[in-house]
């Protein structure tokens, strides 16, 4: 847990956050100001800032980050409908949580726009 992480504080359970989806290695919640219908991010426990951080490592955690999504697009009925991902780094990129996560659009037409 990365100290002063709000990301890391919904992990450990210190704010009223419900899960969609959780196992020993991913959690799934709703964003707090969704863009879409469904909006929920998509993110690994374990504190890694962001994309960047990522190494051969965590290629099985990559692989199952990626596999949570179409199980959770399933959940909530927008696995054939559609949906879009995205992953914002660094500052440029748009990224404001420095915990990785991956939003999950969907309930809409999402297509061509940015968070
Ligand atoms: P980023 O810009 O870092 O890719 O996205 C961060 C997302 O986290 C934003 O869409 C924002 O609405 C969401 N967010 C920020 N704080 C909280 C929070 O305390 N709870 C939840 N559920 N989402 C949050
Ligand atoms: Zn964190």
């Amino acid at each position: 847990m990365a100290a002063g992480c709000i990301f890391c504080q919904i992990i450990a359970g210190e704010t009223a956050t419900e899960f969609i989806y959780q196992d020993e290695q991913v959690v799934v919640f709703k964003d707090i100001n969704p863009k879409a219908p469904v909006h929920v991010l998509v993110m690994p426990k374990e504190h890694i800032n962001s994309l960047n951080e990522l190494g051969p490592e965590h290629n099985q955690l990559a692989g199952t980050l990626l596999t949570t999504i179409v199980k959770v697009a399933q959940q909530l009925g927008i696995k054939e409908s559609g949906y879009k991902t995205i992953i914002n780094t660094g500052r440029e990129g748009g990224q404001l949580i420095d915990h990785l996560h991956i939003h999950v659009l969907g309930g809409k037409k999402v297509s061509g726009f940015a968070i």
